[in-house]
């Protein structure tokens, strides 16, 4: 999608462009509907019946029911929520995979849980899995794997481990982080047998700033991390964002409308991305692939590209310069640059981590987005690997 400003948009793992609809309801909310929806008067009432409504949609997209959905602030809350309410429900330990998204991570490394790696594929080791709920099943609140990998697209094995779950488990809860998965997954389907489900409008062409926890009943006794004015059956408290969770509902019921149309275009052209980039240029390697060009377990939207020899960085400062907005895996904290977490735990190989470009298409990606990156990157790649060279001669 290139955007006014010229911009071609590759970045929409990262968050995706507001869909024009979510805009008009948004505005319209924000601008009529403006009462407290825990209030009792009509204004009120009609705030209340915005999100009763946008919680019938939201419900139907996900498989759940009304009563189900706990309305967030997003992913990372919906995430923390489910780790932290349910260590602090049963007072065991969470679980998960090592490639989860920090919203998931840090709550479980917080409460002193257990991750369970992957294979070079990045899928979770199953038997590894298997290991662990053999030996702690009965000290663990929580086992969380993410439905799809924000950096390499992966999608994981979610109906292999409820089944390793509840056989060898069965009292522990299941949670799993659906944020990058509601364009390219039938999330209800693939998270039916899932206690817990999180999901975020922005990466749904929803506004930033709101999401959802699917609580199944099994999961009813989470504790709340927001205590306050009990809203959301006192799951959550704090006034809802009306505006956001109408922008959301519209959104997720669209998406889930368009979904089957879409992903089989949003993968082609993916493909043709991913496919010429690595016939192309020399020392790259695709990350999340079986073998080389089999996506079949990736979601339709990722490219995820290892480059040798070169910086993330400064790849990204060049595309930039040719208006291709895309995005590493690494990440500057502290001041220092560490390579993915994801990437280090599929035994990806520092330097090349630090090489990493992800590349991610969105349902209004278009031809011309595409070929522009790809007339782009080998170029790039091969003018960082001269200067590289130029600088190790003087
Ligand atoms: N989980 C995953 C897999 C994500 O990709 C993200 C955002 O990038 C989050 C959680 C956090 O979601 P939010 O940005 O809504 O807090």
């Amino acid at each position: 999608m290139t955007d006014t400003l010229g911009a071609h948009y590759l970045d929409n793992a990262a968050t995706t462009p507001l869909r024009p609809s979510v805009l008009d309801i948004m505005t319209s909310v924000l601008a009529a509907t403006y009462g407290n929806p825990s209030g009792a008067h009509r204004l009120a009432r009609a705030a209340n019946q915005v999100v009763d409504e946008s919680r019938e949609s939201v419900s139907a997209v996900l498989g759940a029911e009304p009563g189900q959905i706990v309305f967030t602030s997003g992913g990372t809350e919906a995430d923390n929520l489910a780790i932290t309410g349910a260590v602090e429900a049963t007072g065991k330990r969470p679980v998960c995979s090592a490639i989860e998204h920090h919203a998931v991570l840090d709550p479980v490394v917080h409460h002193g849980g257990l991750t369970v790696g992957v294979g070079g594929d990045g899928r979770i080791d199953l038997d590894q899995l298997a290991d662990v709920l053999r030996s702690h099943g009965t000290e663990l609140a929580v086992v969380s794997i993410m439905a799809a990998n924000n950096e390499t697209g992966v999608i994981q094995p979610l109906a292999e481990v409820s089944a390793l779950v509840r056989e060898l488990a069965p009292d522990t809860l299941l949670h799993t982080d659906a944020v990058q998965a509601l364009c390219w997954l039938d999330v209800a389907s693939v998270t039916a047998d899932y206690d817990l489900v999180s999901i975020s409008a922005h990466k749904f062409g929803g506004p930033k700033g709101t999401g959802a926890l699917v609580v199944r009943d099994r999961a009813r006794s989470l504790v709340p991390l927001l205590k306050g004015g009990g809203q959301e059956r006192g799951r959550r408290g704090g006034t809802h964002n009306v505006a956001g969770i109408a922008g959301m509902a519209v959104a997720a019921t669209e998406t889930a409308a368009q979904r089957a149309s879409r992903v089989p275009e949003v993968a082609a052209r993916r493909d043709r991305l991913a496919d010429t980039i690595c016939s192309s240029v020399d020392g790259v390697v695709e990350t999340g692939v079986r073998s080389p060009g089999d996506r079949g377990h990736k979601t339709a939207n990722i490219c995820h590209l290892c480059f040798e020899g070169i910086a993330s960085e400064a790849l990204l400062f060049l595309l930039e310069k040719h208006d291709i907005m895309a995005s590493a895996a690494s990440s500057c904290s502290s001041g220092a640059m560490e390579p993915s977490h994801v990437l280090a735990a599929m035994g990806f190989d520092r330097d090349l981590a630090f090489g990493s470009l992800r590349l991610s298409l969105g349902y209004d990606t278009t031809d011309d987005d595409v070929e522009t990156a790809i007339a782009t990157i080998g170029p790039a790649v091969e003018r960082l690997r001269q200067r590289e060279r130029d600088g190790d001669r003087s």
